[in-house]
Order: C-alpha cells, then sequence, then structure tokens
C-alpha cells in the first residue's frame, strides 16, 4: 500500500520563454534600440529554458573541474579537465559571439545586442561566462598594443570554440583570462610583486621572462593572459600565452584550484610563473591603465550577471507561489507573499534596466565624449549596486520556495552562492565606489552626465531629499566623502534606476519604485506599502511558456 500520494508540489520551471517572459527587458529593448530585431538573443532565450540546457548547468556544478598537474609519468601538463557539459556551455556562448560580438558585431548596438545575450544565457550557467567575459574585455586592453592586436584580434573574435591547448595556428581561436590577484593584495596591485625582467629590448610589445605567483587565475585553460607585473619602470601588463609561437609549452605552473563558495563550474587556479614569456601590453608603469581597459568592461559584466541572477531567482520564486497552495488559496495570493514577491520584481526590473543602460552607453560611448565619462562613472555605479542588491535579493528569493528553496535540487542554492562573487571581483565594492570617487574628482563633467539621466524624475518631489543628499556629499570634504563613499554611491544609482524605470516602465511600477525606494523604506524585502497593486507587479513578471 502506498504510504502517501505526492500532489501540492510545484513543477519544474521549464520550457519557458526567457526573452519573451522579461517584460522589463523588452521594455527597455524597445525604449534604447526601438529599430533594432533582437533575433538571436530570442533564441538563445528559449535554448536558456529547455530543461536539457538546465539539466547541463545542474552537471557542469555538481561534477567540478579537476586538475590534472601531471601526466602519469611525472611530466608537468597543468590541465585543467571540464564535466563535457562545461563546454556544451562555453560552445554556444562562442559561436553567440558572447565572448568578442560587442567588438566584431557589424550591426548597430553591438554591446547592447551581446549584453541581452550574455544576460539570457548565464540565467541557466553563471560559471562558464568568466572567461567569456574576461575574452570580451580582452579586446580594449590588447588595442594598447596594436601589432599584437593586430596578430591576436583575430583569434579573440572567432566563433569557434576550441578548447584544447594547441598553437593559435592549429586551432584558429583565443579565449582569456587575466591574472592581477597575489596573496599580498588584490585590490591593491601596485603592492604585485611577480618580476618582468626584459629579454632584449624594453617596452611595449617586446619580450619579457616572468617570475612570481599568482593567487587567482580563473579559467586556467585559457589561450592568453593579461598579466600584470613588476617591470624595471614598473607595473606593466603582459600578455602571456599558454603555448608558446615555436608551439611548447609556457612555464604556467598551475599549484591548485580554489575550493569555492560557488562558480564551481568554472576553474579558478593559484599559478606559479619561473621563466614564463610575456610580451608587454603598453608601455612600462602604464600596467594599471592598460588593465582598466579590461576591467571596465568586466564591471558591466558584472551588473549584468548579478541582474540576470536575480531576474532568475524571481522567476523562480514566482513560478513557485503561483502553483504551491497553502491555506486553501495559491502562495502569490496571499498579500504578504505578493507583497515580497512585488518587491523582488521591482528591484529585478530596476537593475536590469540599470544593467542594459549601461551596455547602451558602452555603445554611445564610441566616438561621443558625453557619453564616454558616464560610461566611466555609470559602469562603477551599476556594478557597486546591482551586485550589492542582488545577495540581498536572492536569498530572499530562495525563502519564497521554503524548504524546496534550500536543497540541492533546486537551482536556488547554486544562484545563492555564485551571487556575492560579481561584488568581490573586479573591485570589491569599496574599491569600486572609491573608483567612482576618482572618476568624479577627475572629470567634473561626469556629474553632469549623470544629471542628463536623471531628467525624468528632476521634478518629482519624492526624490527631492535624494537629490539634496548628492548634493550636500559632493560639497563635502574630501575624507569625509571617502568615509561615506557607499551612501552617496547608493542614491546615484537609485535615482538612476528610478529615472530609466520612469522612462521606460509602466507608470504604475515606476510609481512604485520611486515610492518604495524613496520615501519611508524598510531594510527588508516585502515590507512595502500595500496600496503597491503587487499583483499587476507580479503578473508583469511572471515566466511564461
Ligand atoms: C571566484 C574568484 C575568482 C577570481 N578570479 C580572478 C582572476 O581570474 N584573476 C584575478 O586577478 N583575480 C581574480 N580573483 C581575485 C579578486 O579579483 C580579488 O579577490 C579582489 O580583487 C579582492 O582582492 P583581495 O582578495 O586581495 O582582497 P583585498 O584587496 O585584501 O580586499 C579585502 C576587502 O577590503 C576592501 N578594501 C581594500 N582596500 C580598501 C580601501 N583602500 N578602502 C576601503 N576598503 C578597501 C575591499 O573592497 C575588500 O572588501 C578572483 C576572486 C574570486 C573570489
Amino acid at each position: 500500500m502506498a504510504t502517501h500520494t505526492v500532489f501540492n508540489q510545484v513543477p519544474p520551471l521549464e520550457e519557458y520563454d526567457l526573452f519573451q517572459s522579461d517584460r522589463a527587458l523588452t521594455d527597455a529593448l524597445r525604449a534604447l534600440a526601438p529599430q533594432a530585431e533582437f533575433d538571436d538573443a530570442r533564441a538563445l532565450g528559449l535554448l536558456a529554458g529547455k530543461p536539457e540546457w538546465i539539466e547541463r548547468g545542474r552537471l557542469a556544478n555538481d561534477f567540478p573541474p579537476e586538475l590534472h598537474a601531471f601526466t602519469a609519468r611525472g611530466e608537468r601538463i597543468d590541465e585543467v579537465r571540464y564535466h563535457p557539459a562545461w563546454h556544451d556551455f562555453m560552445r554556444v556562448s562562442v559561436e553567440r559571439g558572447l565572448h568578442a560580438a560587442a567588438w566584431a558585431d557589424p550591426r548597430p548596438h553591438p554591446q547592447l545586442r551581446r549584453a541581452v545575450g550574455f544576460y539570457l544565457w548565464s540565467q541557466v550557467e553563471a560559471g562558464h561566462v568568466c572567461p567569456i567575459s574576461m575574452t570580451a574585455a580582452a579586446i580594449p586592453a590588447i588595442r594598447h598594443q596594436p601589432e599584437l592586436a593586430a596578430e591576436w584580434e583575430p583569434h579573440i573574435t572567432a566563433r569557434s570554440y576550441d578548447p584544447r591547448l594547441a598553437p593559435y595556428s592549429e586551432k584558429n581561436s583565443a579565449l582569456c583570462g587575466m591574472a592581477m590577484t597575489e596573496k599580498q593584495g588584490g585590490s591593491d596591485v601596485r603592492a604585485n610583486t611577480t618580476l618582468a625582467t626584459p629579454q632584449g629590448s624594453s617596452g611595449g610589445g617586446n619580450l619579457y621572462t616572468l617570475l612570481g605567483h599568482k593567487w587567482f587565475c580563473s579559467a586556467p585553460m585559457c589561450d592568453l593572459f593579461f598579466v600584470l607585473a613588476q617591470a624595471p619602470g614598473g607595473l606593466t601588463c603582459f600578455l602571456v600565452p599558454r603555448i608558446l609561437p615555436d608551439g611548447t609549452r609556457n612555464a604556467f605552473a598551475i599549484q591548485r584550484l580554489k575550493s569555492k563558495l560557488g562558480n564551481r563550474s568554472n576553474a579558478s587556479a593559484e599559478i606559479e610563473f619561473d621563466g614564463t614569456q610575456g610580451w608587454a601590453v603598453g608601455e612600462e608603469g602604464r600596467g594599471v591603465a592598460t588593465i582598466a581597459a579590461m576591467i571596465n568592461q568586466t564591471r558591466l559584466d558584472c551588473a549584468l550577471g548579478s541582474a540576470a541572477l536575480m531576474r532568475q531567482a524571481l522567476a523562480q520564486a514566482i513560478h513557485h507561489a503561483r502553483h504551491r497552495m497553502s491555506f486553501g488559496k495559491a502562495l502569490v495570493d496571499h498579500p504578504s507573499m505578493a507583497n515580497v514577491l512585488a518587491d523582488l520584481a521591482l528591484e529585478s526590473e530596476a537593475a536590469t534596466m540599470l544593467a542594459l543602460r549601461l551596455a547602451d552607453v558602452a555603445d554611445a560611448a564610441v566616438g561621443d565624449r558625453h557619453a564616454a565619462v558616464l560610461k566611466r562613472i555609470g559602469t562603477g555605479i551599476g556594478k557597486f549596486w546591482v551586485c550589492k542588491r542582488a545577495v540581498a535579493h536572492v536569498g530572499e528569493a530562495i525563502e519564497a520556495l521554503g524548504g524546496n528553496g534550500y536543497v540541492e535540487e533546486s537551482v536556488m542554492p547554486r544562484l545563492y552562492r555564485e551571487v556575492p562573487v560579481n561584488s568581490v571581483w573586479e573591485g570589491s565594492g569599496n574599491i569600486n565606489a572609491l573608483d567612482i570617487l576618482r572618476v568624479l574628482r577627475k572629470e567634473p563633467e561626469s556629474i553632469e552626465a549623470l544629471r542628463t539621466e536623471y531628467e525624468p524624475i528632476r521634478d518629482d518631489a519624492r526624490v527631492r531629499d535624494a537629490f539634496a543628499l548628492v548634493e550636500r556629499y559632493l560639497s563635502s570634504a574630501p575624507e569625509e566623502l571617502e568615509g561615506s563613499v557607499r551612501v552617496l554611491v547608493e542614491r546615484l544609482a537609485l535615482l538612476w534606476q528610478a529615472a530609466l524605470m520612469r522612462r521606460h516602465s509602466p507608470d504604475e511600477v515606476a510609481d512604485a519604485f520611486i515610492e518604495t525606494r524613496f520615501g519611508e523604506r524598510s531594510s527588508i524585502f516585502g515590507a512595502i506599502s500595500a496600496k503597491i497593486p503587487f499583483g499587476r507587479i507580479v503578473e508583469r513578471a511572471a515566466p511564461v511558456s
């Protein structure tokens, strides 16, 4: 006899359309690029909802990469082996250009197009987009050394995925990583001790020998790494290939792989350089400026990636609450649950709109000074804020699934483990916020660029205090401002999100955001005013097949 019948359990969220379901996304795209078709992204949105890809996402994380430092005979090989599912994700990302299309797509809005694909595809597996993002970010860095760019760019932008460690003449494609962080300092890269000695002439484009270590180096099976090291003229950026032009392996000893909180499908290694060959990208002493070009792009992806994790967590929470019955009705119909879901939906919509606007600004920044300044200040603001909010957001979304959100069969623990990393890497919160202060000081036009963004809410009485607070902080003494930099950046971000929602979202959604983020605020999700139309906001955000 059966012990029990299974009922009132929620079917898995699959066979749904991640693009079409996402009204924040489609509304933003309609406003930012009204003439553009996003057929590639639409296709990716459908693929990401397929059960076989959801299963691959699980496999890539349940069977994390393994280090094979030696052959059975004791020869050093320094290879990492991944589950086939990892390679499947990488292949799709590369074939669809998520690794380089921002620089190689001839159509208008290349950054925005690529950003939408990145946002959709990372919802089904977020770990593999680390090397995809680093490769996308490599192009502006390598362009600091035109002859290296001429040699490598065609390989970096190629759309064929080849995971072998082989000479590029054989594989015709190249993926990129970066290695800056050392044991004694990650944020403060000036503390790097890795030494670079010129083999002949010194300066940009010339060959050096590296000696030292890196404490974090993700995706160590990439073909090329951008490495910071101390040359005689100061901290310099080097291009370090894993395979040398003569076909032999460069010295690149993987000491061990990190055992990480999340981001498990992706390998993050500790490495040592001893006689490692690297070519200087940019002049000696210009390392930070060179690598900054790369980091600005990866910071955009941190904002996109966090918005993606929020959107996925929200979709899972709403799906669950619509199916699960409790005390005689669906969870979603209980007012206090509707409040939580509506609040999460507002946050997710604001994150998506800000991240997409950053990509749009990156497109506009090519040849436009105003947009270039906005990009410099805005990317930091978006990275800081969206990544910070995502951690609390995903945590709250788990609770909407009850115990089923806490067990490993659910995708929620994976999202929860993944989410803090975007805040840590590519400039942790404070470092990112301090960079924003630097831009504000060095480029006073940046605040003017932001004011243009705030135009749609300039006369809204509900945000008057926030504007006043920003002005007060901007005129305060530098030491005082540094101590309260997070307050300033939070307000700059919230005002920008409110303005974007005013412009692109339905009025009742924009008003709900403004009233709940600038009026009487609670520090927890799900405590917004009962006057907000919870039901309609949740309906707008619901995933549909
Ligand atoms: C999963 C993962 C993968 C990674 N992959 C890579 C990689 O591929 N390549 C790479 O180079 N690095 C990588 N990193 C390293 C990452 O970039 C660093 O961890 C990060 O930059 C912070 O450096 P740190 O760990 O040395 O911390 P620290 O620099 O010691 O910082 C610790 C904390 O102090 C704060 N802080 C530091 N200085 C100041 C200050 N002046 N004022 C106020 N607060 C400050 C920081 O914001 C941070 O919160 C990876 C990290 C992780 C977790």
